[in-house]
């Protein structure tokens, strides 16, 4: 295959030792895997291709997405295997587990903290964008920690649902509700801005806890999105700054011609005087 070279078609276990796994989703597991002669550990996320029928462009996405990527933020894929029946992508492995578990663990984060976590995001974010790359599917579950320490750097992973831009406009209607975009629910054509709104979204739960659109039925739900109706609702945000409600309103934004793009984003105070805050801390 000329697009891809690293393309392995022996058997990867005879690299690798497959061992326990780490996550599972529809089509693939996600698995820690010891390789024989180094030893040393990686993350095999292991992909039946059968149950892609009529998706497999999708995962060529994935493939093709992840082998241009070479970035601090985002998890690197290191070569692939490929069976008749399955495709094995193996990644660095992290450590330190999901940003939702950590959220879920400490109720909400310090707004230092949440700013170092998302400015990490947006560092990713920007430097996708750059190469006409959206990622579709942001969210705390696809954010890792790279070890278990509290200043762990984040990456980001998972672009099953990513895809590389023709003219930097997108149209696939995809993602998951909480965290979509109003113009994506409205099937209106859609490119980069969908990912700092779900920022946006990111952001507002780490700072509170509980996400800024919600409603158990999905129309009323959509409703809210479409109309980008949230609230800084007290007593939870009482205590929490200005500049961090005036930078979600800018990712919150309906109009994606409005809303903050990478760029700006990571020069709005909270982000950019937060991490100069602790830099003078250190
Ligand atoms: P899915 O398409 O199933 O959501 P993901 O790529 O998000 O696949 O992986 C599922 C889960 O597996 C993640 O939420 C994470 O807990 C774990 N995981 C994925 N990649 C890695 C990795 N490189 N290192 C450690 N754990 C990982
Ligand atoms: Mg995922």
């Amino acid at each position: 295959l000329k697009r891809d070279p690293g393309r392995k078609s022996e058997d990867i276990t005879a690299v690798y030792e497959l061992r326990e796994k780490l996550g599972e989703g529809s089509f693939s597991e996600v698995r820690v895997a010891q390789h024989r002669r180094t030893k040393r550990l990686v993350a095999v996320k292991c992909i039946r291709k059968r149950v892609l029928k009529g998706k497999e462009s999708m995962l060529e996405n994935e493939i093709t997405v992840l082998g241009k990527i070479n970035h601090e933020n985002i998890v690197s894929l290191e070569e692939t295997f490929e069976t008749p029946s399955k495709l094995y992508l193996v990644m660095t492995l992290v450590t330190g587990g999901e940003l939702l578990d950590r959220i879920l663990e400490r109720g909400s984060y310090m707004e230092r903290d949440a700013s170092h976590v998302i400015s990490q995001v947006l560092e990713a974010v920007r430097y996708l964008h750059q190469l006409g790359i959206v990622h579709r599917d942001l969210k705390p579950e696809n954010l890792l920690y790279e070890t278990p320490l509290e200043d762990s750097k984040i990456v980001i992973s998972d672009f099953g649902l990513s895809k590389i831009g023709d003219q930097g406009m997108l149209s696939t209607a995809c993602g998951t509700p909480a965290y979509v975009a109003p113009e994506l629910l409205q099937q209106k054509t859609y490119g980069k801005e969908v990912d700092l709104w779900a920022v946006g979204v990111i952001s507002f739960i780490l700072l509170c806890g509980y996400p800024p659109f919600y409603d158990e039925n999905d129309a009323q739900l959509y409703r809210q999105i479409i109309r980008a109706e949230y609230e800084f609702d007290s007593p939870y945000w009482d205590e929490i700054s200005d500049s961090a409600k005036d930078f979600i309103g800018h990712l919150l934004q309906k109009d994606p011609k409005k809303r903050y793009n990478s760029e700006e984003a990571l020069q709005h105070p909270w982000i950019s005087g937060g991490a100069a805050l602790e830099k003078n801390i250190h």
